[in-house]
């Protein structure tokens, strides 16, 4: 490809909606380009990386034994509604209506599909297992897209789903998947972390999430989770799955006699510990949130954090939020009581569900919320005072310094982008849509499914965030647009470009996919081009043309070599 018909367009500065070196890169580079809120052109340049990506994806997929098919992007409402997700997916599920105001919607992801054509398709166990995947654009209306190809509103991905018949074969096909994800992002150039996952509400499921850790970056903060490992073993998982054993702090209070006293403006758990002169640890907390459309009081001890996925969970929820102002007066005003936030608590408060994590359960003479407005109850004890709630759950953040609960070494925390992820459904669809097999012994039985999504977009994405400097993208070789790129310093000087059109040719013949920098820049401008574009080898072609030698630059370590052209198209095709 010659640069003066390249179709890109570099910018002098960078875009002022971004925030993430990725976003910012791209834009700068002329990978992508905004046409809305979340939605980007894929330019020509973007479009090769994001193939490459695609094509390591599809060869360890197909190695593994996957099938390519492809679905379609708009999917009927009924089949959601079968599967019952219609009325739970919320509003990151974009609905239209076609000409005959038929309900449909544009597919975020394809279970409800893929459950459909393995019903009509596969009827007997002889037939499995069987993994079928597709590489496709996907929309869902995110609610706060941002950070470029990171998270779209549309974005491209690989997502395959297995069908087996008994739950061992399900772990053959997690276990192969899990395999080729490592390989996937490997050739990619990109160090992932397998880590444990949040699987919603579905008991008893697996799920694991392939995370590009971010935390050298501490300027940006394009890793949206949180990721605890284990200093010792092998032990990671996300923040919303983690769990931890606690190092033993103070948990019996100095007030040994129950009483309501005064304990004026003391909103926040740090207020009342400093107004009382107590450690945290010794508070229970209380907090009220919403879970769909339901009221649940939240206990945990003062000096920990309520985790929400593992909240929500509690009560099979697919929304959480903390309730507003005006939602805990009504509450209140229903349990006859008056209590504005941070002086909540548990002892006759009425239509809430009440869950208390399993920091509350050994807490004695402690301090709590009594419902009353700049008062607190101290010296509580359960059983005594009050109730012990009735749902105890792990509902506690992890932090750091927190002991593995596999090893007992300390846990420590990273941020991660979440590239891809493997998941055992079991029969959620199964189930639900009625999608069954014959069974060796004759029986009707739902298939057992697991699913398995690739951000295709978003591992580009992640490898520049990764694989960059100041002056620009550093892409890994595998997904790089193009392996080199040949810079004459002087257009007007004939012997630099007659070599540089010998080295562009000969390149050419060995297929090596090969920029030439034809155009009639100053050398300073195709230079910069050429490391902010990101191209893995640049030869340079100037004065020491006349001693028979160019400039040969690896963009990773920006060294150069002085070599003779052809040494440096062996360095090429050697790689
Ligand atoms: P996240 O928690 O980041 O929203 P998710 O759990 O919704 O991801 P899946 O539904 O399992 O993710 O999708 C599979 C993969 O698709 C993810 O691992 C991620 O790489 C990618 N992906 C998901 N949402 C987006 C998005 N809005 N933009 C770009 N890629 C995305
Ligand atoms: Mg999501």
């Amino acid at each position: 490809m010659r640069m003066s018909n390249l179709f890109v367009q570099t910018l002098r500065e960078f875009p002022s909606d971004a925030e993430v070196m990725s976003h910012k890169l791209l834009v700068r580079a002329g990978y992508i380009r905004k046409l809305a809120n979340g939605i980007y052109n894929y330019l020509p340049l973007m479009w090769r990386v994001l193939r490459k990506v695609e094509n390591i994806v599809r060869e360890e997929m197909d190695k593994a034994g996957a099938q390519e098919l492809l679905m379609p992007f708009v999917q009927p409402s009924e089949l959601w509604q079968e599967s019952g997700r219609w009325d739970v997916y919320g509003k990151e599920l974009m609905r239209l209506k076609d000409r005959h105001s038929r309900e449909m919607c544009l597919g975020p992801t394809h279970e409800e599909v893929i459950t459909s054509i393995g019903r009509e398709s596969i009827r007997s166990y002889k037939q499995l297992p069987v993994n079928l995947y597709q590489i496709q654009s996907k929309f869902r209306d995110e609610i706060r897209p941002r950070f470029g190809l990171l998270r779209g509103r549309e974005f491209i991905m690989k997502d395959a789903y297995s069908f087996d018949a008994d739950e061992k074969g399900l772990d053959k096909s997690y276990e192969i998947m899990a395999e080729a994800y490592r390989r996937i992002f490997e050739r990619c150039g990109l160090e992932t972390k397998m880590v444990q996952s949040d699987s919603g509400a579905i008991g008893g499921s697996v799920s694991h999430e392939f995370m590009v850790l971010v935390n050298e970056e501490a300027e940006n903060n394009a890793g949206e989770n949180d990721v605890f490992y284990c200093t010792k073993c092998a032990y990671s998982a996300n923040s919303n799955h983690a769990v931890s054993v606690l190092t033993s702090v103070e948990t019996d209070g100095k007030f040994t006699k129950a009483e309501i006293i005064d304990t004026p403006n003391t909103h926040s758990i740090e207020e009342l510990a400093n107004f009382l002169n107590i450690p945290a640890s010794v508070i229970c907390k209380s907090l009220i949130y919403v879970v769909d459309s339901k009221y649940v009081l939240a206990l945990i001890r003062g000096d920990k954090t309520v985790e929400e996925t593992k909240l929500m969970n509690v009560f099979a929820g697919n929304d959480i939020r903390i309730a507003r102002n005006d939602e805990i007066e009504e509450i209140m005003q229903n349990s006859e009581l008056n209590a504005i936030a941070g002086f909540i608590g548990p002892k006759g408060i009425k239509g809430v569900e009440i869950v208390a994590d399993e920091t509350v359960k050994d807490l004695k003479n402690f301090v709590v919320g009594c419902n009353q407005t700049d008062k607190h109850l101290v010296g509580a004890n359960w059983g005594v005072d009050i109730e012990l709630p009735i749902k105890i759950a792990d509902i506690r953040l992890v932090e750091e310094g927190d002991k593995c609960v596999d090893c007992g070494a300390d846990l420590k925390v990273t941020r991660g982008i979440e590239v891809g992820n493997i998941f055992k459904l079991g029969t959620k669809y199964s189930k639900a849509m009625n999608a069954t097999f014959t069974d060796k012994d004759g029986q009707e039985k739902p298939f057992i499914m697991g699913c398995y999504g690739i951000g295709i977009s978003r591992t580009a994405a992640a490898a520049v965030e990764r694989h960059h400097d100041e002056n620009g993208i550093i892409w890994p070789l595998a997904i790089a647009p193009y392996t080199v790129i040949i810079v004459p310093v002087s257009d007007q000087d004939e012997v630099q470009m007659k070599t540089a059109e010998e080295i562009y040719n000969k390149l050419l013949a060995s297929n090596v996919e090969v920029i030439l920098d034809d155009r009639s820049e100053r050398a300073g401008v195709k230079l910069k081009d050429a490391d902010l574009i990101g191209i893995p080898y640049r030869i340079t072609i100037g004065k020491t043309i006349k001693d028979g030698l160019v400039e040969f630059k690896t963009r990773a370590t920006n060294e150069t070599e002085t070599i003779s052209p052809e040494e440096a198209i062996q360095k090429i095709l050697a790689l």
